[in-house]
């Protein structure tokens, strides 16, 4: 579904019904799980530009038209489209529509067409030319794990991703010493790793994703693997929602690293040993759970229960939590991309939430990290901002 074209999509948008669900303002309001109120809950586009032309209700209008030739693309579109982080919480509040894919489908358009933002457009080109999102040479990718002698084959293959490679190897290098703590001496690429392919999947390019995948994919099974561990929330929806749809079901078995961590935990393999006291916090990614990559399948358990292996924290829910959990304002790149300013907004938001319940704000993406480190950083907020993986691995004995 996620290589809907518009006029695919013409049967599907044309079901709103303008009900203003999407955007928090609707008369059925399921936030059943007492930590969000219409109060505290909106688009986080619409939030911003304070636009109702930003909100999934005028996006299906848009797309209606569009896909019935009723109107032409143009820049405002593109503006439009390319400034939402498709966070997904329109695609959980709207039953009829699937908005993501959509959203998709006018991207995809509007990039054919032209329209697409220059910096958009770049990124992908990076990523064609260099195989990852930072214009590196991709052999660079692997630099961290210089010394660790990591195997190329292997029953179970860590696959690090662009964030935890370039900018955030501390998370690498926990995860692969979890694992082996844990009994587990991972299969790594190295540089034959490429971009999942996130960003162009979400920008309107799913011809560069699906060379990303098809790649990917036929690097990991020469390695034998039968279970790749991602550590990276964005890394995992590619894998898991987007690769089955352009490549069919993939032969091995793709898993988070919050599903694989609370067994050797809780099976002593992996052994804590307290450190000072402290009171923690959860930041959900977008990625676990909103978007329509199964509206049953989320990682929300699973993140939680880590938490409750840690000796000495006291973990406190956010207001907004699981799949009601704001967005960091990061999402798929077009956004800290092209308009930075609209994910310190969201990031600083989330921040200030965060401190709200407790002194260290955990999260099991790589990419939320840097976006809300970045703007606890910039605002002076007193929050400690910590990538769970890394959290559990100082930890580790
Ligand atoms: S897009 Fe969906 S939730 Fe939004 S107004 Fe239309 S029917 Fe309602
Ligand atoms: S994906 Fe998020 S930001 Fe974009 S329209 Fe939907 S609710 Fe708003």
């Amino acid at each position: 579904m996620n290589q809907m074209k518009i006029e695919e999509v013409k049967d599907r948008v044309h079901r709103c019904v303008g009900c203003s669900q999407c955007f928090g303002r609707g008369p059925y309001l399921p936030f059943a799980d007492g930590h969000l109120t219409v109060d505290t809950w909106t688009c986080p586009t619409l939030e911003y530009y304070k636009l109702f032309s930003n909100t999934a209700r005028s996006k299906a209008y848009f797309a209606r038209e569009v896909a019935h030739g009723k109107l032409e693309l143009n820049e405002e579109l593109a503006k439009i489209f390319f400034s939402c982080p498709d966070c997904g919480c329109c695609d959980l509040l709207c039953p009829p529509i699937p908005h993501m894919y959509a959203s998709r489908a006018m991207k995809r358009e509007l990039l054919h067409k032209g329209f697409a933002p220059k910096g958009s457009i770049e990124l992908n080109k990076k990523i064609q030319a260099k195989y990852n999102l930072f214009d590196s040479p991709n052999a660079n990718r692997s630099k961290w794990a210089e010394g660790l002698h990591l195997p190329r084959k292997g029953e179970i293959l860590y696959f690090a991703g662009c964030y935890a490679s370039f900018r955030q190897i501390n998370t690498a290098l926990s995860m692969v010493s979890l694992l082996r703590k844990g009994g587990i001496n991972p299969a790594y690429l190295a540089e034959e790793e490429w971009c999942c392919g996130l960003h162009p999947g979400f920008s309107g390019d799913p011809e560069l994703e699906r060379t990303m995948a098809r790649h990917n994919v036929k690097a990991i099974e020469e390695t034998g693997a039968k279970t790749v561990v991602i550590s990276c929330a964005n890394c995992y929806r590619t894998f898991f929602g987007d690769y089955p749809a352009l490549l069919g079901k993939l032969p091995f078995k793709v898993v988070h690293a919050v599903e694989i961590l609370p067994d050797l935990m809780k099976s002593g393999k992996i052994k804590l040993t307290p450190k000072a006291k402290s009171r923690v916090t959860l930041h959900d990614p977008c990625h676990f759970g909103k978007q329509h990559i199964g509206r049953n399948h989320n990682l929300y358990d699973e993140t939680r229960e880590i938490i409750k292996y840690l000796p000495k924290v006291d973990f406190v829910e956010m207001q907004n939590t699981g799949r009601w959990s704001a967005c960091c304002g990061g999402g798929n790149s077009v956004t800290s991309t092209i308009t930075p300013e609209f994910t310190d907004y969201h990031s600083r938001k989330r921040c200030l939430e965060a401190k709200k319940a407790a002194d260290v704000l955990l999260t099991p993406c790589v990419r939320c990290v840097e976006n809300l480190s970045r703007s606890a950083r910039k605002h002076g907020i007193d929050i400690e901002v910590r990538g769970l993986i890394e959290f559990v691995a100082e930890m580790a004995e």
